[in-house]
């Protein structure tokens, strides 16, 4: 079967820094992955290439069959995307960012409502009612009308869950989505996230949190200086990691 994700051979230079090198996995629909790494390992530049935030500098990505960033016209001639083709592409990838990055001067409502209302076009109704649907499904039913500013991280994350939620995504990208956060509200922001990976939604998670990694993913992936080093089930990951490398990592989040 056609994996949901496929990236191949994916690498990312910043001149002389190479952030990712020559990266390849598949994700199947409904999977979810989790990368774990330390700091500086590549984790988000080989999120942002993925829906094309950052231009990789070699490889590809196919989405559901269709390559991001450009296409083999007949002759077999890569074409790059135009800005358009991009954006259509992109809206498949939903992305979650540490900082929540939701616009602070609309509500929790319209943070939610404004992408399927200027992107996808939808009536303002429809993009209402979807919007109160999805603060529900985050647990958020009551915030509706209140501002960024006055909600908790928690609850901002969860917004920025919903806002991507909104646009129908086949996949989901997690950059870090809770090491802004304190316990209490870590727990919140991933015990939807879990509900979604329960749902099927296919998602790849940067995190720290191994128990989460554990419950959620099927698939672990580490890197070491922009490499895949290991990568496996999640129940060999952790009970029997192949690196002394990964070890040492694993001892110190765990
Ligand atoms: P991680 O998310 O695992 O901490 P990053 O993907 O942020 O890792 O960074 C990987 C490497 O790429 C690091 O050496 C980092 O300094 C470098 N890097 C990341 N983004 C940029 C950028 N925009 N310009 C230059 N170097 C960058
Ligand atoms: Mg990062």
């Amino acid at each position: 079967m056609q994996p949901l994700l496929k990236v191949s051979n994916l690498s990312k230079n910043y001149g002389s820094t190479t952030a990712v090198e020559d990266a390849s996995f598949a994700l199947g629909k409904g999977e979810q992955l989790v990368i774990l790494g330390a700091s500086g390992s590549g984790k988000s530049s080989l999120l942002r290439c993925i829906n094309y935030l950052e231009k990789p500098s070699r490889g590809t990505i196919w989405l559901d069959g269709q390559t991001i960033g450009g296409h083999h016209d007949p002759e077999g001639t890569w074409s790059p995307d135009t800005e358009a083709e991009l954006v259509r592409k992109r809206r498949d990838i939903g992305m979650v960012f540490q900082n929540f990055n939701l616009f602070a001067h609309l509500s929790a409502l319209d943070n939610i409502a404004i992408g399927p209302r200027k992107v996808l076009k939808r009536p303002k109704s429809e993009c209402r009612s979807l919007a109160r649907a999805l603060l529900q499904k985050v647990h958020l039913d009551r915030h509706a009308d209140q501002y960024p500013s006055q909600l908790s991280g928690g609850e901002q994350q969860r917004v920025a869950i919903a806002r991507a939620l909104a646009m129908n995504p086949k996949l989901l990208l997690f950059d870090e989505p809770t090491s802004a956060l304190d316990p209490r509200l870590t727990h919140e922001v991933l015990q939807v996230m879990q509900e979604l990976a329960t749902e099927g939604i296919a998602m790849i998670v940067v995190t720290h949190e191994i128990g989460f990694a554990r419950k959620i993913a099927r698939t672990v992936m580490y890197l070491e200086k922009g490499r895949i080093v290991e990568t496996g089930p999640v129940s060999d990951f952790f009970a029997r990691p192949e690196r002394e490398q990964t070890r040492q990592f694993l001892s110190y989040v765990m």
